[in-house]
């Protein structure tokens, strides 16, 4: 979405960014007879092999393959008013970034008498028998065993379902001649917007199951259900001239449904667009977007901007040769996978208590939004790697290939993209299962997906939702780097998609030369101008030839020597209040991994954390009126401590009831969701805490203190940890002592 005028802290999620509620309804049934029929969209392109479509078709097969599945056989404990089950769903529709949400009852009228099934599952299938994918994610064996039964599994059919939730997904404009970079992705729109539209329904399907009431997922390739005419019997379009039309959006948009037999509320259908008012759908409060986050100005980012600079002005930002953070290239010091805190946490070199609460992955699956979105994410692991298409093209133009990567990454749906080299220090020593890597490509495609401004201004960071809000942006690049990972395989090159569940590189270096941030205090999490820390990241590391981007400058390090907001506000005070120092060859605020992954897997209120990234100033709105503060924050040095004083005594990071839709439900022993008995951690801001750097202690546990890379126990020594902490120095000593041979 581009610039906003007005802010929307007053408007409920399951509003939505359109005012649907200006809208003029119907009190008599849709007449479903004048829908057009829907016709499913093919993801097969044979006779254009460069196209994007070829490399989505993998993705869509997968979300269609597992768009039903088993119900929870305890039902949850949650709101018994219709009305707010409704709100609550809408809420997660409009969070996983639907244009418009709507619900109806299941007409029988929308019933397919055959139900159409993605033909590309069964070619899924047939190469998931005989291919060699090597991934050493954990839990890879019950992946595969669940998504065996899926794609073997007869139809269900939805005899039951009463209710139909429908997401609408619009269109960005078409790509033209004159944009550099559109090879890829002419005549994408309609597999775009299903494939996009698939995922949040294939999460809300899976949600709904997991809280023990039944649903299945219907895309614009395998549907039992007629989806123009549930998109007319929700109220979200209406039929003008003998075709489908949304409000504001028109005839340009996809729509996926859940289908289920949990009661609900139903939207009236709308009234025909001849009957609407002039001033809900074309006056000036349409223009300027007062309150709501569409407006006439910024519904389409993309309208005067190619789709190779992305939604952002990101040229306008100062390119330089090296990153503003010292990287001693020739001596970083690389680690093995098993280093990493999560594997540590697995193998319980953090004691008993982390290694229960990391089994199985239970911090995700305590919360049943995350746990919604896992099924996807573990899906899409099997098909994130594979070989070159021995008969691609290998198109050799790096300027082309650079612009056709970050077109096509933009026009799916991306937040940022930068390309850079993928120098060997940037990879793991060793893989999950102790084998050395032998880095096997030199280029890399970074990016970052936002976690999403609205659902982070009504959480504390570490309550109910923060874990699905990282396992959102997981999930996004996992769909949308795998897919252009799958791209460059189909064009002849070798591409890997390192994601959360399978990854061999270490991401924020990499951010780095790409120009996608700059170090922040919060340690490994690299800052965005446009989106502050509220991201994850992902990349794609490829053998294709690309041209890079430069690091970036926006005076990062100036403000957050300045600014100590997230320090104060960490609850487990793992962030340092001190100065940047050298660990492993990189210079950054160091935090205390140990203590940050403790509390993220063990905390009770609540399930992961994410308060650094919620309470930084750098977490903006989007407003037109938050440009002067970036500026000043980028440009004027002096102001950095001034600025983040203010941004404490107007507020800023602090709790939005108005935004808060999810549940407090927690899994519990009888295997379903129920309110959670633990106290919530919901925390306003802590603006009397005085936090110094000398009354922390901290533990790092640099290269040789590293585990071996085997996937054995090796408990973490923390003393040892702590006096490496007290050994770091300054990039400045650092440096120093190398001139001196002193290293
Ligand atoms: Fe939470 Fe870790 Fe950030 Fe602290 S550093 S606020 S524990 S995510
Ligand atoms: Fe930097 Fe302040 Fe944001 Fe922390 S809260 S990352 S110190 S700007």
């Amino acid at each position: 979405m581009g610039l906003r005028f007005f802010s929307t802290k007053d408007r409920p999620v399951h509003m939505g960014a359109y005012p649907l509620e200006r809208l003029t309804r119907q009190d008599t049934p849709a007449d479903l007879d004048s829908v057009p029929r829907w016709t499913p969209a093919s993801f097969r392109r044979p006779d254009a092999p460069e196209s994007i479509v070829n490399a989505m078709g993998e993705y869509q097969a997968m979300l269609d393959a597992i768009r039903d599945g088993m119900v929870n056989k305890t039902r949850a404990t949650i709101p018994s008013d219709p009305q707010e089950r409704s709100n609550h769903l809408k809420s997660f529709g409009y969070f996983s970034d639907a244009s418009m949400v709507g619900i109806c009852r299941l007409p029988d009228a929308a019933r397919l008498d055959d139900p159409v099934r993605n033909p590309d599952i069964d070619r899924l299938a047939e190469e998931l028998r005989t291919r060699q994918t090597k991934t050493l994610a954990s839990g890879i064996d019950v992946i595969m065993a669940e998504l065996k039964e899926a794609m073997e599994a007869p139809p269900s059919g939805i005899d039951g379902h009463k209710y139909a939730l429908v997401f609408l997904y619009e269109y960005p404009r078409d790509p033209d001649n004159g944009d550099p970079g559109t090879d890829w992705i002419a005549d994408a729109q309609a597999q775009r917007a299903c494939l996009r539209a698939n995922e949040t329904a294939a999460v809300l399907a899976n949600y709904i199951r997991l809280l023990g009431w039944q649903a299945k997922a219907h895309s614009g390739a395998s549907s039992d259900v007629d989806l123009n005419r549930l998109a007319v019997a929700a109220g979200l379009a209406t039929v003008e001239d003998g075709a489908l039309v949304a409000p504001w959006i028109g005839p340009r948009f996809g729509v996926a449904a859940v289908t289920c037999d949990l009661e609900l509320v139903a939207d009236a259908p709308l009234a025909p667009m001849a009957e609407q008012p002039w001033f809900s759908t074309k006056g000036p409060a349409w223009w300027l977007g007062k309150g709501f986050a569409k407006s006439a100005l910024n519904r389409d980012p993309f309208a005067k901007r190619h789709f190779a600079d992305g939604p952002h002005p990101f040229e306008r930002l100062k390119r330089v040769e090296d990153p503003t953070t010292y990287i001693d290239e020739p001596n970083v010091a690389r680690v093995p996978k098993r280093a990493d805190m999560f594997a540590r946490a697995q193998f319980g070199d953090m004691g008993k208590n982390v290694q229960d609460n990391a089994k199985g992955g239970h911090y995700a699956r305590k919360s049943a939004p995350s746990f919604a979105q896992r099924r996807a994410l573990g899906a899409f692991v099997v098909i994130q790697n594979g070989d070159p298409n021995p008969h691609g093209q290998r198109p050799d133009d790096p300027q082309q290939n650079a612009a056709n990567i970050k077109a096509a990454s933009y026009f799916l749906g991306v937040d940022a993209v930068g390309l850079s080299r993928c120098p060997d220090w940037a990879w793991y020593s060793h893989d999950a299962a102790g084998d050395p890597i032998d880095p096997p490509h030199d280029q890399a495609i970074s990016m970052i997906i936002d976690q999403g401004y609205e659902t982070m201004e009504g959480a504390s960071g570490d309550d109910w939702i923060s874990v699905a809000q990282s396992m959102r942006a997981y999930l996004r690049f996992s769909l949308l780097g795998g897919v252009i990972a799958k791209q460059i395989r189909n064009l002849g090159y070798s591409a890997k998609a390192h994601t959360v569940m399978d990854g061999e590189v270490l991401q924020p270096p990499l951010l780095l030369l790409s120009g996608l941030g700059e170090v922040s205090r919060i340690g490994e999490v690299i800052l965005n101008p446009y989106l502050g820390p509220r991201l994850k990241s992902g990349v794609v590391t490829t053998d294709m030839p690309m041209a890079h981007d430069k690091p970036i400058d926006f005076g990062l390090q100036k403000f957050c020597e300045a600014c100590n907001k997230c320090a104060r506000e960490c609850p487990s005070g793992a962030i340092t209040a001190g100065p940047k120092l050298m660990f492993n060859g990189y210079e950054i605020w160091k935090s205390d991994s140990q203590k940050c992954a403790t509390y993220r897997i063990t905390t009770e209120g609540g399930a992961m954390c994410g308060r650094c990234m919620k309470t930084c100033p750098w977490n903006l709105e989007g407003l037109f009126s938050e440009a002067p503060f970036r500026w000043a924050a980028s440009n004027i040095p002096a102001l950095a401590r001034p600025l983040a004083k203010l941004d404490d005594a107007v507020g800023n990071g602090g709790l939005n009831d108005t935004k808060k839709w999810w549940w407090d439900i927690e899994l519990q022993d009888d295997g379903g969701y129920h309110p959670s008995q633990h106290p919530l951690n919901r925390r306003d801001l802590q603006i009397e805490i005085d936090l110094k750097y000398e009354d922390q202690t901290l533990a790092v546990y640099p290269a040789p203190l590293a585990p071996p890379p085997w996937p054995y126990p090796f408990p973490m020594d923390r003393e040892a940890g702590i006096a490496a902490y007290e050994q770091m120095v300054t990039a400045e000593e650092y440096r120093d002592r190398l001139a001196k041979g002193d290293m």
